[in-house]
């Protein structure tokens, strides 16, 4: 029997399973394209919401810092080899995508000094043209290391199909909530085809205490440590190579978590 996780609303209330929970979204109201109503609700909230570091951070814009350097740490201590070798000239570049990448914060403060070109990908419009903006625009950072913004791909996660090994990382931040489980795992397969062999992916995202919480104004719903575990080990078979706990965020914060996950290696060549 998998195990059942138990959701609150952002009241406190009790709504059930993470079963009954994402059987309604799927039975719920739909769009004009036939996708649950869930998805429209979360592009039209973020529609309202200023292209900013406090816009997409919920007002903590002040934390991107903390956040950054959390970030290279984790990269360093879970992808160390890869960068190493990229370093002594024994990769040609490295190539990371910015999933959910609102304006580019992930990408302008971390992402962009590791890998040599980042793909972004985000569904508001508002956002990925800033993005764009910020990142190759005509008052953009000159970089002398040739790093550069290349794709921004304005698509939803749901629907995004990454090129087949294009990626030594897929990095996300604050925005697989926004995903139901059956879209979050059809995603997660399609990145595994997108990922290079000694590739990884990183989510990085708020952890509900137990089960889930539900985020009425956005549409997005908030995991536990467990869930995320379920999804990666369980469903998908996958290895969590590292997790951690971000430090220096303010305590009325949701607990932050970062996850090193590869699909299992073994069972990919065998299967070749
Ligand atoms: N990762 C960025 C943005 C976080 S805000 C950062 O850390 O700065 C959450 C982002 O998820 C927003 O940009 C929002 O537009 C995006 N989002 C919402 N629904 C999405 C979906 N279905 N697919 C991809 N991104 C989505």
């Amino acid at each position: 029997m998998p195990p059942v996780f138990k959701g609150l609303d952002d009241s406190g209330n009790s709504i059930g399973t993470n079963v009954t929970f994402w059987k309604a979204v799927a039975a719920g109201e739909k769009d004009g394209t036939g996708k649950p109503l869930w998805y429209k609700k979360g592009i039209d909230y973020w529609d309202t919401v200023p292209a900013t570091d406090d816009g997409v951070l919920g007002g903590y814009g002040h934390v991107s810092d903390a956040d950054a350097k959390e970030n290279v740490q984790f990269l360093k201590e879970s992808f160390g080899e890869v960068l190493d070798a990229r370093r002594d000239g024994k990769k040609d570049k490295l190539v990371a995508c910015d999933c959910g990448a609102g304006i580019g914060r992930v990408t302008s403060s971390f992402l962009i000094h590791q890998f040599d070109e980042v793909d972004l990908v985000e569904p508001v419009r508002h956002f990925i043209e800033k993005a764009e903006e910020l990142l190759n625009g005509k008052d953009a950072p000159t970089r002398v290391n040739g790093h550069r913004a290349k794709n921004f791909f304005a698509v939803p996660l749901e629907s995004f199909i990454p090129e087949p090994k294009r990626y030594d990382s897929i990095w996300f931040q604050w925005c697989v909530g926004h995903l139901t489980d059956a879209d979050l795992i059809r995603l997660f397969k399609r990145c595994e085809e997108g990922l290079m062999d000694d590739g990884l992916i990183f989510v990085k995202e708020n952890n509900a205490k137990d089960g889930f919480v539900l985020d009425t104004e956005d549409s997005s719903l908030t995991r536990s440590h467990k869930y995320f575990m379920y999804l990666f080990e369980d469903v998908l078979g996958w290895e969590v190579v590292k997790h951690k706990t971000q430090k220096d965020f303010p305590q009325e914060l949701f607990k932050v978590r970062m996850y090193a996950v590869r699909p299992k290696r073994s069972r990919l060549r065998k299967s070749k």
